[in-house]
């Protein structure tokens, strides 16, 4: 419950809190929403010396849609997401999965920045912005550059960010077709025993295209490609959604831990495979 003493930063610029990022290295760690970090620190199971308050910084706000293409601010909080009719209309996967992450009071804080930096397996975005296919903007001492959400989570924790940088954006285009965020978990609040996003685009009654991902069923979020190919050309019928989930079991690699044994995960992300091919088909 007691986090360690800390030093605590509010800088109003980006070259401020990378200057202090470089000043402190490993002893530093931005802070956004807090809901993340706060229970960690207050386990002691992170150490942060130096904690960088990224709330006074401008141009990390703000979900814009334009010409296609979404972009949501890393300090835009799951609250928003819900709350945007403009989001609700470009990317209804969105308020859909947001509305399955955590509590109300979490969600006023928890931003989409700090759920898709965070690298934990068990965070619902990540996997959603991998079946977006988006892209992570990122900013440190180098200047900026791009990630693919689908080449940035490395390992449980672990995540192509530097950390020099901080996550400015993430963007995406806006999907088109059904879609579906099925989520299995043990109650509210809790992540995931398994969880699906699907987006699936129909031409002439066949799928014309469709992009599955997994989440805490791995320790990364997986796309996977084979899941999708599996859908493609079909009318999605029994035998499609079937091959789906066998080509996305092939991808998966869930561990034993208190929300149940490997047989059990792999059973349940069948399960919420299945429901969220039929949900987004239904919508295509
Ligand atoms: C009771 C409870 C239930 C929850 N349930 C769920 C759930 O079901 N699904 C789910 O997905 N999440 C869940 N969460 C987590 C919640 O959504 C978090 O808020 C979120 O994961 C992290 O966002 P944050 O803004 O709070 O980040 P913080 O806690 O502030 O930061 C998390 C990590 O990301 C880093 N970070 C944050 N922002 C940036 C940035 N812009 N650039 C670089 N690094 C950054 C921080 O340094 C830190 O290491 C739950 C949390 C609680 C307390």
């Amino acid at each position: 419950m007691i986090p360690a003493a800390f030093e605590y930063y509010r800088p109003t610029d980006m070259a401020g809190v990378i200057a202090l990022l470089q000043e402190h290295g490993d002893d530093a760690r931005v802070i956004a929403g807090g809901h993340s970090l706060i229970p960690m620190m207050k386990l002691r199971m992170a150490d942060v010396p130096h904690l960088i308050d990224l709330q006074a910084i401008k141009g990390l706000n703000g979900i814009a849609i334009t010409d296609g293409t979404v972009t949501i601010g890393a300090m835009v909080t799951q609250h928003e997401i819900i709350n945007s009719a403009e989001m609700e209309k470009a990317a209804p996967i969105m308020k859909e999965a947001a509305l399955q992450i955590a509590d109300p009071q979490v969600r006023y804080m928890g931003t989409v920045g700090g759920n898709v930096a965070n690298g934990d397996p068990g965070n619902d975005m990540p996997g959603l912005m991998q079946c977006l296919n988006a892209q992570f903007h990122l900013t440190g001492p180098d200047g900026d550059r791009t990630v693919d959400a689908r080449d940035f989570y490395e390992a449980a924790y672990m995540t192509d960010r530097e950390d020099e940088e901080v996550l400015t954006a993430v963007s995406f285009a806006a999907p088109v077709g059904g879609f579906a965020y099925e989520k299995q978990k043990r109650k509210i609040g809790d992540y995931a025993t398994a969880a699906a996003a699907v987006q699936i685009s129909k031409e002439g009654g066949k799928v014309a295209a469709a992009s599955i991902a997994m989440t805490n069923l791995s320790d990364t979020p997986v796309w996977s490609d084979s899941a999708g190919a599996a859908l493609v050309g079909t009318a999605c019928d029994d035998a499609a959604v079937k091959a789906a989930v066998t080509a996305m079991l092939g991808d998966i690699d869930p561990t034993e831990d208190n929300r149940g044994p490997v047989a059990f995960k792999r059973h349940a992300a069948g399960i919420v495979l299945g429901r969220a091919i039929t949900r987004a088909w239904s919508r295509a």
